[in-house]
């Protein structure tokens, strides 16, 4: 794939970059290196200084940034910059809580008795360059979500950015230099994914986080796994989402509409498949396909724009494929489903209903805008049907009834529950899924720990 800024509303390339070379990507390793070994000293207070800066430079530059970001992956300008205001309330959250994140722990005097020593302290310290493998679809707040903690924590990042977002890529490492961060502390690597390997197998590179597919998940794990390398993984999801009787039906299916097409349906936490109770099933669905209806698809630089074109060609030939398949198996589509002619690379929101186990789309992630609607009898068969899946990311239920909730949370395979809302990561609670979509955790005060050697401190 060549590194190159491709604009999915026309499929015009702005313009091609050159991949860095082995001696480039030798000096940036070694600057990663150099640097870690001095920024590893600072305090918290002056980590939160430049990362406060960066946070107000990022928010002034949200206009620019927000239409880099729509040039190259397609979303609506409005979302690009939201996306870059959530990145710098992150960034102030890390700034801020990183110290008391990270302060010392100590161990009740009754086990430091116990165990025969007369103090003992646990203390957060960080383990060097991370290598962080990122993909396009949130290319700002993928990276700041691993940056801003990692930063704080003392470490040094190294970015491997999807190869269609090299503009956003770019601007992130000299948003941090700028910001006050010496040049070491975060580096952007061009390069395209075959060169991940060897970096990762460099002994000067200590961990890795990873946020995209199961196969790019698997290859850097594979490999993290040989080194004995720590890695974080994000992988896909398809995470259900359940509207019970009880529900605030109107609320439910409002919701849905965002939670299915946000990003253009390109999130790994979009809600992406529909169970809902038999009673309220035809209600429901009527909002839903009306709200999915009435969506402004068109010109993501336009202000009122709501959908915006998919990241890639292949984007799209997967979306028809999944679609195809489910329709060949006998799905019914309630709208859209068609590709649109002309230029770009849209897809319209779209609903199926009729889906059985032996679809693909059942089992495989839908990356853009496609719902697919599951009737079911009571909580039990909702249950077996929202675990029915490879992965385990989120979850949204819709119910007024305490008891369901707590079935819903005791029973529902994934790495959150979102009772009466739609899933939306926040700085101060854990992010990750379970099963094929991933391990370790992003946010809070557990994601800025993945990337700590907790060090037992004793006194004898
Ligand atoms: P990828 O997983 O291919 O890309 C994500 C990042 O991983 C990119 O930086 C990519 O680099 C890199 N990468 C890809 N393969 C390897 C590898 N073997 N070793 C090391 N790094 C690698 O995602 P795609 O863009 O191809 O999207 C495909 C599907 O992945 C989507 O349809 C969706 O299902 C899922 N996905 C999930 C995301 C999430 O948020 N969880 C985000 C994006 C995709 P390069 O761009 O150079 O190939």
């Amino acid at each position: 794939m060549p590194i190159a800024t491709v604009n999915p509303a026309s499929g015009e390339t702005v313009r091609t970059y050159q991949a860095m070379g082995e001696e480039e990507i030798e000096r940036r390793l070694q600057l990663a290196e150099a640097t870690f070994r001095t920024y590893r000293t600072t305090t918290f207070e002056e980590r939160a200084r430049l990362l406060h800066r960066a946070a107000d430079l990022l928010e002034a530059d949200r206009d620019e940034i927000g239409r880099v970001i729509t040039t190259e992956m397609g979303k609506p300008v409005t979302q690009a910059r939201a996306e870059a205001a959530k990145c710098a309330k992150a960034m102030r959250w890390y700034a801020d809580h990183a110290a008391e994140l990270l302060a010392d722990e100590e161990p009740a005097e009754a086990d430091v008795k116990d165990s025969g020593g007369s103090r003992a302290l646990v203390r957060y310290r960080p383990l060097g360059p991370v290598l962080a493998v990122m993909p396009w679809n949130f290319p700002l707040w993928q990276v700041v979500r691993f940056a801003a903690p990692a930063l704080m924590a003392g470490n040094v990042g190294l970015l491997k950015h999807a190869s269609n977002v090299p503009g956003t890529a770019l601007y992130l490492e000299g948003l941090f230099h700028r910001a006050g961060f010496t040049e070491g502390c975060f580096q952007t690597l061009l390069i395209g994914s075959a060169a991940v390997d060897d970096i990762l197998r460099d002994e000067r590179v200590k961990a890795a986080t990873l946020t995209g597919s199961e196969p790019a998940g698997r290859a850097v794990a594979a490999t993290a796994g040989e080194m004995i390398k720590k890695t974080v993984l994000e992988l896909g999801g398809s995470d259900p989402f359940i509207v019970m009787p009880s529900a605030d039906i109107d609320r439910a299916a409002e919701v849905a509409v965002t939670a299915r097409t946000q990003n253009a349906g390109q999130s790994c936490i979009a809600a992406k498949r529909f169970i809902v109770h038999a009673d309220v099933f035809d209600a429901f669905t009527e909002r839903f396909v009306a709200g999915m209806k009435a969506l402004r698809v068109g010109d993501p630089m336009e202000e009122d724009t709501q959908v915006g074109p998919l990241s890639s060609e292949r984007g799209v030939e997967d979306l028809v494929e999944l679609v195809e398949d489910a329709v060949r198996g006998g799905a019914t589509v309630l709208c859209g489903g068609e590709r649109p002619d002309g230029p770009g690379w849209f897809y319209p929101p779209t609903v199926l209903a009729g889906i059985d186990r032996e679809m693909r789309i059942h089992r495989e992630e839908t990356f853009g805008p496609v719902a697919t609607l599951y009737r079911v009898a009571d909580l039990d068969e909702a249950v077996l049907i929202a675990n029915d899946t490879d992965f385990g990311l989120s979850s949204n239920v819709w119910t007024r009834d305490e008891a369901e909730v707590d079935r819903f949370v005791r029973d529902l395979e994934a790495g959150g529950v979102y009772v009466n809302g739609m899933t939306a990561s926040h700085p101060a609670f854990p992010f990750g899924g379970v099963k094929r979509s991933g391990y370790g955790r992003e946010l809070s005060g557990h994601g800025i720990r993945e990337f700590c050697n907790i060090t037992t401190v004793w006194h004898g």
